[in-house]
């Protein structure tokens, strides 16, 4: 199992050299390196740990390939959000709060985008940003959804031709629910051309094995 870590440069470039040149003693790597032997020790703990290498007595470091080359990753990287997107649920910054509201329960989804006057990607709001202007005690009725919603340029958003792992990754990294797929327009702005949720990924992951 590789666990994720996030790299520091110096493991990454021991990676390289490991892929380069695998199996290789620990001196090997360091004088590549120009590092001392104890200074380089912490860094193939966490490389050994994490699953990106596996030290053999006698033998060396060899890269285990397994981040980059297991089946699980070579799928997920063929797919892209624009084979799994579904349609968006999308409302204007001046509608209600109530009627987004309303919006979120018919279309059956967890997150609104919402759009400018424009037409343009504005902002997202999720369940809790309801129920947070309900604990607040907003005036549902005649609060527009702009008022509560996350906005631009703070929202994560993912691209067509973006692969599934890319994109579920900045889902768990942001600790959102939904990405807007979109298409970056010559004038900067975001059209919105889908949706890509958590609920697209467990959808996929019952597919790739063959189910349902
Ligand atoms: P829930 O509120 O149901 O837990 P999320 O975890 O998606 O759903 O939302 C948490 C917060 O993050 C909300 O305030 C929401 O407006 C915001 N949010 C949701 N999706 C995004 C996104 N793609 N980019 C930035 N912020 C987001």
């Amino acid at each position: 199992m590789v666990v994720k870590v996030d790299l520091t440069e110096r493991q990454a470039k021991i990676i390289e050299i490991v892929k380069r040149n695998g199996p290789i003693s620990g001196e090997d790597i360091a004088s590549q390196l120009e590092l001392s032997r104890a200074a380089l020790r912490p860094h193939l703990s966490v490389l050994t740990m994490s699953g990106h290498l596996e030290a053999r007595p006698r033998v060396g470091y060899y890269y285990t390939g397994k981040t980059e080359n297991s089946l699980v990753t070579k799928a997920l990287r063929k797919i892209k959000v624009k084979d799994v997107k579904r349609m968006p649920v999308v409302v204007k910054e001046d509608v209600s709060v109530y009627d987004a509201a309303v919006s979120l329960i018919l279309e059956d989804t967890g997150t609104i985008y919402v759009v400018g006057e424009d037409g343009y990607l504005a902002g997202v709001v999720s369940r809790k940003d309801f129920l947070k202007s309900c604990i607040g005690g907003t005036t549902t009725r005649s609060m527009p959804v702009g008022f509560i919603m996350t906005r631009m340029p703070n929202i994560i958003t993912t691209e067509p031709e973006e692969d599934v792992l890319d994109a579920a990754k900045k889902i768990m990294e942001y600790q959102v629910d939904s990405l807007p797929v979109v298409r970056e327009e010559k004038n900067g702005k975001l059209k919105i051309l889908g949706r890509f949720t958590k609920t697209s990924i467990t959808g996929l992951m019952i597919e790739l094995c063959g189910e349902m």
